[in-house]
């Protein structure tokens, strides 16, 4: 009886966030970069304690290219006709499913992306010993098409190396988007 009332008195947030994989899964990441065990619990708090849902997108590096025991590879490594193919195809299937939300009048806050990334960098990428400016190659693939497509939902990065800063751009993000 308790349990069936508060399910009633709950109401969906009808906000959601698209959210790399290795995000909520450093089991992922190439071999040696992992900053957690598993998930960034300071991260999921947050989108916890405000109500937003999380779509968990897939890993392109997984799915496309040497697994789980991966190494660490730049950019150009990663950019050949094959794997650009597969991250435009994703990039159109992930803006499907946000439009779905968006037609239901859902609120998709953020695409939320990582740092260094080849793939899912948002304004940094590794560049053999140092960090250079620029996108991944699934992020360039997302703006492209949202361009095309004339809509925009912001897209940001989280540095794995500077938590306390990207959490401070998240919880911004959640309150004013
Ligand atoms: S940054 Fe992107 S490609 Fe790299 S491990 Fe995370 S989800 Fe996979």
């Amino acid at each position: 009886m308790y349990i069936s009332s508060l399910w009633l008195s709950m109401e969906r947030s009808k906000r959601i966030v698209f959210v790399s994989h290795c995000l909520l899964n450093q089991n992922v990441r190439a071999f040696s970069t992992e900053k957690y065990p598993g998930m960034i619990k300071e991260l999921m708090d947050i989108f916890a304690e405000s109500g937003v849902g999380i779509v968990q997108l897939p890993c392109p590096q997984i799915e496309m290219n040497g697994g789980l025991d991966r190494k660490l590879k730049q950019k150009s490594a990663y950019d050949n006709k094959q794997y650009r193919k597969y991250c435009t195809n994703l990039s159109s299937d992930i803006l499907k499913s946000i439009e779905k939300y968006l037609q239901k009048n859902y609120k998709v806050l953020g695409i939320i992306g990582v740092e260094m990334s080849s793939t899912c960098g948002v304004h940094q990428i590794e560049n053999g010993t140092k960090h250079s400016p620029g996108k991944g190659i699934l992020m360039e693939e997302l703006e492209e098409l949202m361009h095309k497509k004339n809509f925009q939902v912001p897209i940001i990065g989280v540095n794995l190396n500077n938590m306390y800063n990207s959490l401070e751009k998240i919880q911004s993000l959640l309150k004013y988007a």
